[in-house]
């Protein structure tokens, strides 16, 4: 059985949706993290509040504690599919789109993109990249949460970004390190996005308060890169 690592329950307004009708074609696992038909962006309703800090930040003006990840950043709302009886979202798969609540659930927890199970292996944490992501700098980050050993070989399959021929990080840790979003600010129709930094922006930084993430980056950390096929040799190897 496949359990959420965090508690969640669909946003109030999603609650009474019916499943949607199950997907006659197409392979029968999805990841964990892919977005589902039916899972759309929900209308926001953002403000601008004076903190104690002097600052201006962001908030819902029916926010509750599902819309902020654990070091209180504000979280893209996007409205949540009935799960079958496995716990697995139901619906057809956005197979180009992450849902951003399930992609910090498990980038958080450090879990299995595809199966929510413990990520970190004997040989450490395994995150995949395709051939055109980029690392620029001398930093590794990465938006893509880990796969379990049992998943690195399924997740390079189902991963379109991954082209079938990933390149792997193995990382002895992954820190947590910013998030992917934009920035808001007041403009001349209230409330509005004034930026959408390229790079992640780290956890410390200032304007995190009037951020709105989407997705949730690790830092890799004493990692070493290799194929899939050097992975899964030292993978067996070593549970032999
Ligand atoms: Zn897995």
């Amino acid at each position: 059985m496949i359990t959420p690592p965090l508690p969640y329950s669909p946003h109030p307004s999603d609650r009474g949706k019916q499943p949607p009708a199950p997907t006659s074609s197409g392979p029968r696992l999805v990841p964990f993290i892919t977005q589902r038909q039916g899972e759309d962006p929900a209308p926001d309703n953002l403000v601008l509040l004076p903190h104690t800090d002097g600052q201006l930040h962001l908030h819902y003006l029916d926010e509750d504690a599902r819309d902020r990840d654990p070091r209180g950043v504000l979280w893209a709302r996007c409205s949540f599919n009935p799960c079958d009886a496995h716990g697995q979202p139901t619906g057809r798969p956005q197979w180009k789109l992450m849902h951003p609540y399930r992609q910090m659930m498990c980038m958080q927890a450090l879990r299995c993109q595809i199966c929510t199970a413990p990520a970190r292996t004997p040989l450490g944490l395994i995150f995949l990249a395709g051939p055109h992501d980029h690392t620029p700098g001398a930093q590794v980050l990465t938006n893509q949460p880990p796969v379990c050993a049992r998943h690195a070989r399924t997740a390079a399959t189902l991963c379109p970004h991954l082209d079938g021929n990933p390149k792997v990080f193995l990382a002895q840790s992954a820190p947590l390190h910013g998030v992917i979003g934009t920035v808001y600010g007041l403009g001349a129709h209230g409330v509005q996005p004034v930026a959408q930094p390229g790079p992640p922006l780290p956890y410390q930084l200032p304007d995190i308060t009037c951020f709105l993430a989407s997705q949730q980056t690790r830092r890799l950390h004493s990692h070493r890169t290799l194929d899939l096929d050097q992975l899964l040799h030292e993978l067996d190897a070593s549970a032999a």
